[in-house]
């Protein structure tokens, strides 16, 4: 159990970071935030930073040195990254989570293996595999690279056979996967935290609508069966008990109708906090960077609970950062502005949050 006044580091200086540095600083705890990158946003807010590359072995085992556990924002922490410090210091979550979590096939197989249902997926790493992978999932489809891809990057829909060479080319011949495209009703999210001893608490369910592929709106609370809920918080559950996890993780799913029923099917792992539960920092008793603030420094959870009778997240992605004044006038409403200066299109630059209170 980390003391008051302990140093946590993270990798990664993003908004992530930030929010998790601004989380600590009320339980007495400290942040020091390691990033490749001299203009990181989370730079403003924390008790000390690293600016140097992840395979800078030197500044890395300073780092190490300087910290009393080691956390991380992003899942493409490099593998060698994690293993030097982990030999060091206590990486929190576990980087094992890493291999499963930076491959799209690897996490599919994991869930799978599990008993999770996920849409139906291929291997796809070769164009002839690819004809295979379109048979076995049907059509639509969409094509993913099995690393490195976001917010819709590395991601290419096939809609009739004819198109599936010209998507194999489209993502440069890099090792994929292939989806079946899901008919969702909704998509959905469950934020989970694990403790060191085991303990686990979810947030509740959140709805998630996409613009362009990037998250906009997160809503709670969800109308949806308890069963679906129970489901949702069920698989969230495993999977983080699966990986004997200790911090917070995101888990997407979509919602489908079977047998005139809802399910869910997991669409994707993050081992981290995510942008679905940004919602929790003014909508609920606790915030997801909180939770995670908490779980890694061994600390006790929190129960979670919303704040009012329902709560909106929504991201405010480029020039939507300058929006500012209409959202300071709106009641009831948290204005979160990221610090990375000028706006550019898709960036994720702020988000608000609003509450409407239960009376
Ligand atoms: P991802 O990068 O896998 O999280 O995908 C980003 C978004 O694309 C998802 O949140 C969905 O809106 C959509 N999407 C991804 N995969 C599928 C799929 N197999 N079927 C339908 N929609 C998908």
């Amino acid at each position: 159990m980390l003391k008051v006044g302990a140093t946590i580091g993270i990798l990664g200086g993003g908004q992530l970071a930030r929010m998790l540095a601004l989380a600590a600083a009320p339980l007495g705890l400290k942040c020091h935030v390691y990033s490749p990158d001299a203009d990181s946003c989370a730079f403003d807010v924390v008790h000390a930073q690293t600016v140097a590359d992840f395979e800078d072995e030197a500044a890395l085992a300073r780092f190490a040195k300087s910290v009393d556990v080691v956390t991380y924002e992003f899942e493409n922490v490099p593998a060698k990254t994690a293993a030097f410090l982990s030999e060091r210091v206590r990486v929190l979550p576990d980087p094992h989570v890493l291999e499963t979590t930076q491959d799209r096939l690897v996490e599919k197989n994991f869930l799978a293996g599990l008993n999770i249902a996920t849409a139906p997926y291929a291997p796809v790493h070769s164009a002839t595999q690819l004809a295979d992978g379109v048979a076995k999932v049907g059509l639509p489809a969409v094509l993913k690279t099995r690393r490195f891809g976001y917010d819709g990057k590395g991601q290419a829909k096939i809609e009739r056979a004819e198109d599936a060479n010209e998507a194999w080319r489209s993502l440069h011949g890099v090792p994929c996967v292939l989806e079946g495209f899901v008919r969702f009703q909704r998509e959905v999210s469950v934020i989970a935290a694990r403790a060191e001893d085991g303990t686990v608490e979810c947030f509740e369910l959140t709805e998630n609508e996409h613009r362009d592929h990037i998250l906009y709106i997160s809503r709670v609370p969800v109308k949806a069966s308890d069963t679906l809920a129970v489901e949702a918080r069920r698989v969230a559950t495993q999977i983080v008990n699966a990986f004997n996890y200790v911090g917070v993780m995101g888990v997407e799913m979509f919602v489908v109708r079977a047998r005139g029923q809802e399910h869910v099917l997991v669409n994707e792992v993050a081992p981290r906090v995510h942008n679905s539960g940004h919602w929790t920092i003014d909508g609920a008793t606790v915030s997801q960077f909180e939770q995670h603030i908490r779980a890694v420094a061994g600390w006790p959870l929190a129960k979670p609970k919303r704040l009012g009778k329902r709560v909106e997240m929504i991201n405010l992605i480029g020039d939507e950062v300058l929006d500012q004044a209409r959202w300071l006038a709106t009641p009831n409403t948290a204005l979160h502005i990221y610090g990375k200066g000028k706006p550019s299109p898709r960036r994720k630059m702020g988000h608000v949050t609003r509450v409407w209170p239960a009376r």
